[in-house]
Formats: C-alpha cells, sequence, structure tokens
C-alpha cells in the first residue's frame, strides 16, 4: 500500500490525517491503522463538537511517549549482535499501558506504532481499565538457542524495566514472545529492581502469577466473536470447515476452539507455506511440532496421513465456511478475499492484528460476508491479561472454566457494544465502523474529563 491508496476522509478528520503522514512519512502501516479509525470516528466528531473542540483526534495519534533503545548480545559464537528495541506508550487514559512486545525480524517502528494505536482501542472495547502501548524489537528468535534468546532478553529488560510497572507499563507476548521470553524478561525485572511484582507482566507461567486460560484467551475469543456475529443471523461452527493462517499461539488456539464447537479446522501456515488436513488439524501433533520442536509447518504433514504441505501460494486459496486469519498483518489481499468469497465463505474473524488490507475488507462486506476486525475479535487475549492483572492484585487464582466463562462473557459484550454501535451511527452489520466507534467513545470521554494533557 502506498500513501496515494488512502481514500479522502470528511473534513472533521482530513486535517488530522494529513498531519500524521507529514510527521510520519515512512510508516505505511501506521498511515492505514490511524486512516481505519479516523474513517470510522468522522460522523462521531460531528455530533459531538466537544471532541472536536478539545482536540481528542489530533491528541490521540500522537503517542504519549515513545522509546527505542539499543539491545546489544553476544551470540553462542561469541559475536557481539545488536538489535533495537521500542516500547511506544500510546494511551493511558483508561489505565496503565497494556500490550505485548513483538520479535520478529519485520519489527519496525511502523509496526510498533500501529499495533500500539490498535491497542488503545482493543484494550477500550475490553472494559477493563487498560490503556494502550505495543513494544519489541528485530530481534528473531527462530533458530537462536535458549541460552541466546535469554541473553538477548536480559538486555533487551536491562533498559526496558525502568519505564514499566504494574500502574504504568505492563507488556505481555506476542509474535515472537512467549512463555520462555517471558519468564526470562520477568526475571530479570525481578533481579534489577529486587521486586516480585506479579502485575508487571502478563501471560506468565501459570506457577509464578499467571492466569489460567492466557495462553488460550486470544484464538478462543477470535471464535467466540465469530459465534456471536453467527448468532445474530441463526448459524453457528457446527459442522462448518474453517480455514485459520498461522501456527502460533492464536492460531493453535482457534482451531481447538472451532474444534470444540463442532467445526473442523483444516488449515495452518508459516511462512515457507500451508497444510490442508480435510479430516481436521490433528491439535497434539501441531503442538508437538510448533511449541515443543519449534520447527516448521511442513513436518506436519510428513508425519500426518491425509494431510497434505503447499509451498508458498496463499492458504486462502482452500474453501472454507469461516476464515480466522491468525499470522499477521497484511498477511489476506483482495485476490485472496475474492477467492474465499467465490468459494461461498461466510465469516471473516481476524485474530491477528490487521491480516487483511483495506481492499480485502472491503470485499468482504460488498459481499455480504460477516466481517470481524482484530481489534474486536482478538481482543480476548489482552481482556484475559487484565484479568491476571486483577488475580495477581488481589492474589487470588481462578480456575480453568471460571476464566473462560469470563473470557466468553467479555467477547460476548465486545459484540454487543461493536453490534451496538454501528446501529447507532447508520452502518448495521459494519464491526468495523462499530468496533473503533465503541472504542473510541470511551477513550475520548476520559480524554474530555481529563482535561489537555
Ligand atoms: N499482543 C496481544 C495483543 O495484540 C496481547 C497483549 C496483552 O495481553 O497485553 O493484543
Amino acid at each position: 500500500m502506498t500513501a496515494t491508496d488512502f481514500h479522502p476522509l470528511a473534513d472533521s478528520v482530513q486535517p488530522v490525517f494529513d498531519t500524521v503522514r507529514t510527521r510520519s512519512p515512512h510508516e505505511p502501516e501506521f498511515q492505514q491503522a490511524v486512516h481505519e479509525v479516523l474513517h470510522s470516528i468522522g460522523p462521531v466528531l460531528e455530533r459531538h463538537p466537544e471532541y472536536a473542540a478539545a482536540g481528542i483526534a489530533q491528541r490521540i495519534v500522537e503517542p504519549e511517549r515513545q522509546i527505542m533503545f539499543r539491545v546489544p548480545w553476544v551470540d553462542d559464537a561469541g559475536t557481539l549482535q545488536v538489535n533495537r528495541g521500542y516500547r511506544i506508550q500510546f494511551s493511558s487514559v483508561l489505565g496503565p499501558y497494556k500490550g505485548g512486545l513483538r520479535f520478529h525480524p519485520s519489527v519496525n517502528l511502523s509496526i510498533i506504532k500501529f499495533l500500539g494505536f490498535e491497542q488503545i482501542f482493543k484494550n477500550a472495547l475490553t472494559g477493563q481499565g487498560i490503556g494502550g502501548a505495543k513494544g519489541g524489537s528485530d530481534f528473531d528468535p527462530h533458530g537462536r538457542s535458549d541460552a541466546e534468546v535469554m541473553r538477548f532478553c536480559q538486555s533487551f529488560m536491562s533498559e526496558l524495566w525502568r519505564h514499566l510497572g504494574e500502574h504504568t507499563d505492563v507488556p505481555a507476548g506476542d509474535i515472537g514472545v512467549g512463555g520462555r521470553e517471558i519468564g526470562y524478561l520477568f526475571g530479570t525485572y525481578r533481579k534489577i529492581t529486587n521486586r516480585h511484582e506479579s502485575g508487571m507482566f502478563t501471560g506468565k507461567g501459570t506457577g509464578w502469577g499467571g492466569a489460567e486460560v492466557r495462553t488460550e484467551a486470544t484464538g478462543y475469543g477470535a471464535v467466540f466473536f465469530a459465534q456471536e456475529m453467527l448468532a445474530v443471523k441463526g448459524d453457528s461452527f457446527e459442522g462448518k470447515r474453517v480455514g485459520i493462517s498461522g501456527s502460533g499461539n492464536v492460531a493453535i488456539y482457534a482451531i481447538q476452539k472451532a474444534t470444540q464447537l463442532g467445526a473442523t479446522a483444516v488449515t495452518a501456515s508459516d511462512s515457507s507455506g500451508y497444510v490442508v488436513d480435510d479430516a481436521g488439524i490433528d491439535l497434539d501433533l501441531l503442538r508437538q511440532i510448533k511449541e515443543v520442536e519449534r520447527g516448521r509447518i511442513v513436518e506436519y504433514a510428513k508425519r500426518r496421513p491425509g494431510a497434505r504441505f503447499v509451498e508458498g501460494g496463499s492458504v486462502w486459496e482452500v474453501p472454507v465456511d469461516i476464515a480466522v486469519p491468525s499470522a499477521t498483518q497484511n498477511e489476506l489481499n483482495l485476490a485472496d478475499a475474492q477467492a474465499l468469497i467465490a468459494n461461498g465463505v461466510r465469516a471473516v474473524s481476524e485474530g491477528a492484528n490487521m491480516p487483511c488490507v483495506p481492499e480485502a475488507v472491503e470485499a468482504f462486506q460488498s459481499a455480504g460476508v460477516l466481517f470481524a476486525p482484530g481489534k474486536a475479535a482478538n481482543a480476548g487475549g489482552v481482556a484475559t491479561s487484565a484479568l491476571e492483572m486483577s488475580q495477581n492484585a488481589s492474589r487470588q487464582r481462578w480456575a480453568f472454566a471460571d476464566s473462560e466463562r469470563k473470557l466468553r462473557e467479555i467477547m460476548g459484550d465486545i459484540h454487543r457494544a461493536s453490534f451496538d454501535a454501528a446501529e447507532r451511527y447508520g452502518v448495521p452489520g459494519d464491526y468495523v465502523a462499530g468496533a473503533n466507534i465503541a472504542g473510541f467513545e470511551r477513550v475520548a470521554a476520559a480524554m474530555l474529563a481529563q482535561g489537555v494533557i
């Protein structure tokens, strides 16, 4: 996507977008995320002149604080490596900064800013009192030994710790940051600060302050959201074929929940290609390859009779009734959307952050496909992080079933808030507009109340 692809916005928000483009000319993903939200909230600003007068839109697109730092470490061969670390603290108006850390070679300022910006509205939608932030590094954990990952994490945290804290900023995982990395990062924070401050990180091990269901929450939540959308149309997961991209944390647990709801999840992918398993993905095998061996998806097809691996290509050429893109941003393009529509897809629920390009979203919506944007559909992860923070603060531990019930309830609330906001603004069924508006309304009301700050 190039800057010229952005269609004009309402007069109330176009100048805000122009400033973003002038100030951040080399940040296409950030511009894309901002454009989508501004497009949705134009009508809200027209109905609420007090928001325009208080410069809510102008302020919300500018992070409260941006931290960038050097992360030097030594690899197993004794060679010095230098990566760049980021933490973009976007908004703390609703609560402490909250959002994941991503370790992936594609990470740059634009990616982290788009993720941090989305996080403001996503977190507002959960209703849990958490602000928006994101961070990470261009470090690639793939192919690195545990010792290398540990040294990297220690170096990363030896700088970032001073900006964190249970009432200040609470990171969690994202792509490339799972239980192993969170352990090393938390351990370094504890050592430097001399505080076992459970609430300063979420996604911890369940033996040392982590909440049940946090690992499963994003994938489960994306399926629960799709379940809500389908229910409005009198439909369900029962007997459906589900296409899922990715093979990380989100994908694995989306597959598990879809299967539990009576569907057959038939695909998974990674950067090398995808697998199709018409009998339904064998979750134990997928978890063994991805979580234990940290191997490639091709291994799945090698070990599972009846499954096939397709090198390169797009997972979206496989005919499915429901799609849950759970890999990464801009992974599903217009041609993919057209293929899914031609194959009769009924619902798309974004498990990843912004996986569908804007043209694909438009194509789904104009074809009448139920479409759930990531900031609503994948909010279950961060919502369960907030449940982890509550448990840490009160020194409680909830059982798996109780946490899952709470997550289910929260996803229902997010669906209702998004659905209702779309109705109120005359765009019924448009969950993109609905989620942006519902999230924005909560943030804007708090910003108005707290003054120009
Ligand atoms: N990285 C996840 C997200 O994109 C989770 C963040 C969190 O739990 O703080 O929402």
